[in-house]
């Protein structure tokens, strides 16, 4: 029986846990036997942990990454009436946790190289309603956060960051959750620091706001049934909070690797005619949560990788304002064509911490041979 050489997926969830097994299991037997499940002693030596690492004062553990910002608007009391600035090229939990508070998203584009929030069209999206600006520091490359600062530092306005796919990114020497007012993270399984299910966090310098999504997120009350708030439950996992710490101390370790497969790519594949590679500007500290190309031919050269075993994803097909959740805003095709062409070109391709350097060749070999039979 001939059997494939290599099967290349696009994210490998099982290597992690193998890598860490002993640790990660002990913790678990460690959690079980203490009889205590919620809150606690864990989750707080992780939140001490987790703001330490981004050079923060506080961390609050949350439920997930959406919960995470959606629990920051309602601390600051962003609501209904209120917008805040997104980019309109992200994921859709962006958006979402704007809604939940009950504000409305304005969403800017993304500036072309980089692919993250614009600076210099935000300040035309600010209008009397504007509380915050929330960018993203997507596929792991922190936005371009000192212009959006001056602009949010003018007009009073909160910056909110999403770093959700950022956990270990730097931008002018200091980590994303350091950058802004405050920082929403997401620890899903297939983030750079993830978690064994769903997790998240608020990491802010700000006092006051932590308290209060402390206390949002435990019913609105720091002592049992007495209730400040109408808060909500959305609290990290004792569980969670024991593999993060665990996971945590991997966390440059493992970012370094990523690292190392994206110079290879960027070097592998420079020069290829038509195809676009990420760019990461001066003084950006990349997490390459995400190492994304793109091309006219997106949609062949992903038929051509799926049938060569090679797996990828789209991040992401549809924009926030052309998907069916958000069709009230009765956004339509031609509203954001930068964001538009990113979505119709744009390919993720495998990287993480446990990605072998030949299956990292591999794939290089590959995109030769499909650019090639382009030019033939
Ligand atoms: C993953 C992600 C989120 C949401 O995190 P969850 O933990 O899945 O709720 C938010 N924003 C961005 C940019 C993300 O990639």
């Amino acid at each position: 029986m001939h059997k494939p050489i290599l099967d290349v997926p696009f994210l490998d969830m099982k290597s992690p846990y193998v890598e860490l097994r002993e640790q990660l299991d002990a913790a678990y037997h460690r959690i079980m036997e203490s009889g205590w499940y919620v809150l606690g002693e864990e989750v707080e030596s992780f939140e001490e942990e987790f703001s330490r690492y981004c050079g923060a004062k506080y961390c609050v553990g949350v439920g997930n990454g959406l919960e995470a910002l959606h629990l920051i608007l309602r601390a600051y009391g962003i609501g209904p009436g209120d917008e805040v600035i997104v980019p309109a090229n992200t994921y859709i939990a962006t958006w979402l946790a704007v809604s939940y508070a009950g504000a409305k998203p304005v969403p800017v584009e993304p500036d072309e190289q980089t692919c993250n929030i614009n600076p210099e069209q935000i300040e035309s999206a600010v209008t009397e309603r504007t509380r915050a600006i929330l960018p993203v520091h997507l596929y792991g490359q922190a936005a371009a956060m000192l212009p959006i600062k001056a602009i949010a530092n003018k007009y009073g306005l909160r910056v909110i960051e999403d770093a959700a796919q950022a956990q270990g990114a730097r931008c002018d020497g200091k980590m994303a959750g350091n950058l802004g007012d405050a920082a929403g993270f997401s620890f899903y399984p297939g983030k750079n620091l993830g978690a064994l299910g769903d997790a998240g966090a608020v990491v802010t310098n700000d006092e006051a706001l932590a308290s209060r999504v402390r206390l949002l997120r435990n019913y609105g009350s720091s002592i049992k049934y007495h209730n400040e708030l109408k808060g909500y439950n959305s609290r990290l996992d004792v569980l969670q909070a024991a593999f993060l710490r665990i996971k945590l101390r991997y966390l440059d370790e493992w970012n370094a690797r990523r690292a190392k497969i994206a110079a290879r790519y960027l070097a592998g594949l420079k020069n290829i005619r038509g195809l676009v590679l990420p760019y990461t500007p001066p003084l950006v500290d990349n997490a390459w949560h995400i190492f994304h190309v793109r091309c006219e031919q997106r949609n062949e050269l992903q038929q051509f990788l799926h049938d060569r075993r090679i797996g990828t994803l789209i991040h992401y097909p549809i924009p926030p304002h052309l998907s069916q959740a958000y069709r009230e805003m009765n956004f339509v095709e031609g509203d954001f064509p930068i964001t538009e062409k990113i979505s119709q070109t744009t390919l993720s391709i495998p990287i993480g911490p446990h990605l072998q350097q030949d299956q990292a060749n591999y794939i290089i070999v590959r995109f030769k041979s499909f650019f090639e039979g382009l030019a033939a």
